[in-house]
């Protein structure tokens, strides 16, 4: 991509090249008219050559106007060209039509719950009576509520999301979130920004106190910004001004509803079409070298000959493979479970123990198989994903 941008950037700078020219040649043309206007009026005996030498001079700046116009038309067609030039990439090798072949059903109930996550409820409604796929109320109702919810959030109205952040008060706390603390918070910093002291002194007596054990320090600093109320962008509480307080609540609100209701975070057809698309370059140049090099077909292996580059949020540890024995390891086992050596290199606690051939767990030392520390037993931690 960057290649694209690059030449679109040089196209781009010649196109104004041969604007301003065309710009420039036209103003031209205009400024001899009105000098031969000018000149006419003043002396009409002199009209006859004055308009012989005009006509000569329109026609070669007519002509250069011309020149402009095809330079400009060829560099605006060579736009399509670079296109289908760069992006001529052949996806043959690196993907199997037939993967989906009998899944028809599997893959329209994604779509379907796809087309619920983003509230677009009529099209789902449409697409469950036309491929068969009874849609659920139950996810329906849940997502009309996050919406409904999200959208007063965006009109900076809290009252919907509070009243659910307290309905599901018990649910929230199993899950380590702070959601109704960071909502009353935001409620809060809405009477500072008007300037209602008062108000914020109640609000924060009647809703803080539930979290005086969890986010003392929070509240603390709460306080003290009433001292700074009338010039709070220039104190040390400005942040608490920042816009993007509304952005942060309102992703915290989506994953925190879609949590307690047990969806993913992000809607999984969308995570499956960017870590797809994020990952065909790399495939292409893993599916050329192993041909030309090794003359192996990766697609032959159910495992992936590389890492594929992806984005914190896309990454996920349902499954845990030992990199030594290649095994898939339960991440809650008893007996096989991924342990962390000192490391910080994770290998599966049988791997672990295969190092360590039966030795004393606190003197024996063996080496990580992926980097040159040593450790002992005892200090691998058991690791939960
Ligand atoms: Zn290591």
């Amino acid at each position: 991509m960057e290649h694209i941008s690059t030449e679109f950037e040089k196209l781009v700078k010649k196109q104004k090249l041969t604007c301003d020219q065309t710009q420039v040649n036209i103003d031209k043309l205009i400024n001899q008219i009105n000098d031969a206007k000018q000149k006419i009026e003043n002396d009409s005996s002199q009209s006859s050559t004055t308009l012989t030498i005009l006509t000569s001079k329109l026609k070669t700046l007519s002509s250069q106007v011309i020149d402009n116009h095809k330079e400009l038309h060829s560099s605006i067609s060579k736009y399509s060209k670079s296109i289908d030039k760069k992006l001529k990439i052949n996806l043959d090798t690196i993907w199997k039509p037939n993967v989906l072949l009998g899944k028809e059903d599997i893959l329209n109930s994604i779509l379907m719950s796809h087309f619920v996550r983003e509230g677009q409820f009529e099209l789902a409604e449409i697409f469950s009576k036309e491929s068969n796929i009874p849609i659920s109320d139950e996810m329906k109702n849940q997502f009309q509520d996050l919406f409904n919810i999200v959208e007063a959030i965006k009109k900076k109205d809290l009252k919907l999301a509070l009243n659910w952040a307290s309905e599901k008060r018990y649910l929230l706390k199993k899950n380590n979130s702070n959601l109704e603390f960071e909502l009353h918070k935001l409620q809060y910093i809405q009477f500072l920004i008007s300037g209602d002291t008062f108000s914020a002194i109640q609000y924060a007596k009647k809703n803080f106190s539930l979290f005086s054990e969890t986010n003392f320090k929070d509240i603390k600093r709460l306080a003290c910004s009433l001292l700074f109320i009338k010039h709070l962008e220039n104190s040390p509480y400005s942040d608490l001004l920042a816009p993007s307080l509304w952005d942060d609540i309102e992703a915290q609100f989506k994953r925190d509803f879609c949590s307690i209701y047990g969806f993913s975070s992000e809607s999984p057809l969308y995570t499956a079409v960017m870590v797809g698309a994020s990952s065909i370059p790399p495939l292409i140049k893993v599916d050329t070298i192993l041909k030309v090099k090794k003359n192996l077909d990766w697609s032959a292996n159910s495992e992936l000959p590389v890492e594929i580059p992806l984005l914190d949020s896309q990454r996920y540890h349902s499954v845990f493979s030992c990199p030594v024995s290649k095994e898939q390891v339960d991440c809650n086992g008893k007996d096989n479970y991924p342990t962390m050596l000192l490391c910080g290199h994770i290998i599966s606690k049988e791997s672990l123990l295969g190092l360590c051939k039966g030795n004393n767990i606190y003197k024996h030392k063996f080496k990580c198989p992926y980097c040159p520390t040593e450790s002992i037993e005892a200090q691998a931690r058991r690791v939960y994903f």
